[in-house]
């Protein structure tokens, strides 16, 4: 349970990967910590944490929990607030089901996740479940926008130790399609609001009127979109580039973030289970809609409902095997693209892809070149762009390129599209139309039963902090600046429209470009080909993108970025990397206990958490301690301290005892604190005389299958015991 009183830093207690590194990292922090009387404290916002802390008239008292993520969501909102922030699991329902059943297993007499409510009851309960699942964490802590970059130090060692590149070339039959008319990108409409409304969304049918959504309110000054994708554009879009994947003889994949886009995408995806297995779907449609399917959950689940009827059985095999092979997430275990949605997420797949040549598995588990399908057109062009740069110039040096910075525009949920409870699965045909309280309709479309309708928006306050941000981090670089913004989509016009008065205004518009997206790829690429930098200022789903697209091109990973979130009421949020919870890494601990996760995202965010400490609380302590972790963290790099990959080689742990271990002996070398340094040197000095007897231990943990008490909510003593095995190196820390 959480401490009560708000600790100088909170570390956020999240799920899978970073939070089995967390059991063995943590106690690192939170012991050098206290040498400078700083208290380091955590908040669960596990997936666990957040399913718990929902149901408390349905548990018993020892088992309730508080809403952690409710109280961190006002403590970003305040100057004190300094959170590290690791990743957590935003979940799709198939893992929202599988959590809850977990934790009824254990006990946690939790209601099913009701697929389909009927009475009020039910109806009240998934629309909790229903806040949980998706990007439900970020939106609410992110109350700043994002300034994402390698660090130097982590940079230089990439050029120096380039990762492996697969070849790209002319001849590669690797491609995106996307569609040209009927997505979201051509639909869009956009206004800036000149007052503070209030406004409802309704849909018109022959029947009358039905309101979708009541009580919207927007400042002055919000931008606001709104746009839908047509259910029969998009079918037709899949069905079409099915048949063109297979006369191209490439792999079949559909790469989307049903996650962060937690309604609209789940649906698209579930477009796409019903396209591919069309013929199934034709003739035993009934049957699966009794057995329960819901093709947004995936093929996994609907294997699973069909398991025991061989006549479907039989037919999706058939089906399966006339359609061209699809890019599997797992071939070994026969895991498609569309067995969940949340598998392939195109943020990590896409740039994954890229990085391997333009290559994805197919089931025969061997590597081809395969059709990339990202349905909406408004940010597919990025890697579009970026693959035919790649087939005309061949692979990016990670030796000699350049580095990409992002500025990203995510303050106060904007532009959080598809996500947000303005998102519609529309039930009839009819018009759907934004009213505002006078009466005056902001947006109109007409619909048909099955479009998916959307309306996002982004704030005046949170654009202008964007802006001023980018302004700082171009005077800090000096180098390239550009704003990805396309002035002929209608969103981006309205921010075009604010980005130009501010950089004029402040005299600097000769630094800064507004290109498309699509020019702004092959601008940057060039730029970064060319040993030169860039900063890329984006709104919130590029920000996404590409802070994992270029550093997995050029560092080969995300995970090691800097990703610092000024939060626009004074306080530091501090994000640890740009990738996820790597569930891959949760499976080979499990199976072999050798933990690959790579801290180093932690380890820069601890960095910039002390310093800013230093800073809000004239703490002078904490930077010292700051400015050991950044030496320290230099250490891991530069003597190869990082996990490897291959169980028997260090792990995620060793890196931690060679962090703590740097860190001490830079503490207690430094002379701004003579207090510190004699602290810290006889602990330098033990981990530097334990190091064989540490490394041996750490070693001889590895190589069995371990057992961690659960997935989503393991046991701690199970967790800790797995993850300090080192009893030398445990007495050091205390
Ligand atoms: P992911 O967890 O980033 O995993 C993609 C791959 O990136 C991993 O399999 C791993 O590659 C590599 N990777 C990521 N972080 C790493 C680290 N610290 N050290 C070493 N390798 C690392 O992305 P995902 O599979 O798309 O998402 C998994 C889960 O994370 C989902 O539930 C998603 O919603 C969540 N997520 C959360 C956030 C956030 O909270 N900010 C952001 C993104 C995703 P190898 O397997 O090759 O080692
Ligand atoms: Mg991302």
């Amino acid at each position: 349970m959480a401490d009560s009183k708000t600790p100088d830093i909170v570390y956020t207690k999240v799920d899978e990967a970073p939070e089995l590194a967390s059991a063995s990292l943590l106690p690192i922090i939170q012991s050098f910590a206290a040498a400078a009387g700083v208290s380091v404290g955590t908040r669960d916002i596990s997936l666990a944490g957040r399913v718990i802390s929902s149901f408390p008239e349905h548990l018993k008292e020892e088992q309730r929990i508080t809403d952690d993520l409710a109280v961190l969501g006002d403590l970003v909102k305040t100057a004190e607030a300094n959170v590290i922030k690791l990743p957590n699991v935003s979940a799709s329902v198939p893992q929202l089901v599988s959590a809850v059943k977990e934790l009824q297993g254990l006990g946690y007499a939790l209601p099913d996740y009701p697929e389909t409510p009927e009475t009020d009851e039910e109806k009240a309960v998934r629309a909790k479940y229903d806040a949980i699942k998706g990007s439900a964490v970020n939106p609410v802590l992110r109350e700043g926008n994002s300034d994402r970059r390698a660090a130097i130090a982590v940079k230089k060692f990439a050029q120096a130790n380039p990762h492996r590149m697969g070849e790209w070339t002319a001849e590669s039959k690797t491609r995106v399609a996307s569609m040209s008319s009927g997505d979201f990108c051509s639909n869009e409409v956009s206004k800036t609001l000149d007052k503070a409304v209030s406004a409802k969304i309704v849909l018109e049918t022959a029947k009358g009127e039905t309101v979708l959504k009541d009580g919207l309110s927007y400042p002055a000054g919000t931008v606001v979109d709104a746009t839908f994708m047509s259910a029969k554009a998009l079918d037709a879009f899949l069905l079409d580039e099915i048949e063109k994947t297979r006369a191209d003889g490439t792999l079949f994949s559909l790469h989307m973030k049903a996650t962060m886009m937690k309604v609209s995408d789940p649906i698209i995806f579930g477009h796409a289970v019903k396209a591919y297995l069309k013929p199934v779907f034709d003739q035993f449609g009934a049957e699966l809609e009794a057995a329960g399917v819901n093709p947004n959950s995936g093929l996994g689940d609907l294997l699973e409902r069909v398991a025991d009827k061989p006549e479907i059985k039989a037919a999706i095999d058939k089906v399966m095997a006339d359609q061209p092979p699809m890019y599997m997430v797992n071939s070994d275990k026969g895991i498609t693209n569309l067995h969940v949605p949340s598998d392939v997420i195109i943020d990590a797949s896409m740039p994954a892809l890229i990085r391997a040549g333009g290559k994805g598995w197919g089931p025969d588990n061997k590597e081809h070149d395969t059709t990339c399908l990202i349905p909406d057109n408004s940010y597919a062009p990025v890697y579009d762009e970026t693959i035919k740069f790649f087939k005309e110039h061949g692979k990016l040096n990670p030796a000699t390129a350049g580095t990409v910075q992002n500025i990203g525009l995510m303050a106060q949920k904007a532009e959080e599209y598809g996500s947000h409870p303005t998102t519609f699965e529309i039930p009839k045909g009819g018009t759907v139309k934004m009213i505002l309280e006078d009466g005056t309709v902001l947006h109109s479309h007409a619909v048909e039963a099955g479009d998916i309708w959307r309306s996002a928006s982004a704030r005046k306050a949170p654009i202008e902090d964007w802006v001023n941000l980018a302004i700082q981090r171009q005077k800090a670089e000096g180098c390239e600046a550009i704003f990805w913004l396309d002035e002929s989509r209608a969103h981006d016009a309205e921010l075009i429209a604010y980005v130009k008065p501010i950089l004029e205004a402040k005299g600097v518009a000769d630094k800064f470009q507004i290109m498309s997206p699509a020019k702004a790829t092959v601008q940057t690429l060039k730029t970064i080909t060319a040993g030169q930098n860039s900063i890329a200022i984006t709104g919130n789903v590029l920000r996404d993108y590409l802070t994992d697209l270029f550093p997995i091109l050029e560092l080969g990973t995300s995970a090691k970025m800097l990703s610092i979130v000024k939060l626009m009421q004074g306080g530091g949020l501090f994000e640890t990397g740009a990738g996820g919870s790597a569930p891959k890494h949760v499976q080979q601990l499990v199976e072999e206990n050798h933990l690959r996760w790579d801290s180093l995202g932690e380890f820069s965010a601890l960095g910039e958490s002390f310093k800013f400490l230093a800073e809000a609380r004239a703490n002078d302590k904490a930077r010292v301690l700051g400015e050991g972790v950044d030496i320290a963290t230099q250490g891991v790099l530069d003597h190869g301290r990082s996990p490897s990959r291959k169980v028997g080689e260090p792990d995620n742990r060793d890196s931690h005892y060679w962090f703590a271990r740097y860190w001490a002996e830079a503490l207690a070398v430094q002379t701004g604190d003579p207090d510190l340094a004699a602290h810290f040197a006889p602990l330098a000095k033990a981990l530097a005389e334990g190091e064989e007897a540490i490394v041996s231990e750490l070693a001889a943990a590895q190589g069995k299958a371990v057992d961690l008490g659960g997935y989503y909510k393991t046991d701690p003593k199970k967790v800790e015991a797995v993850m300090r095995p080192s009893e030398t190196l445990n007495a050091i820390i205390g």
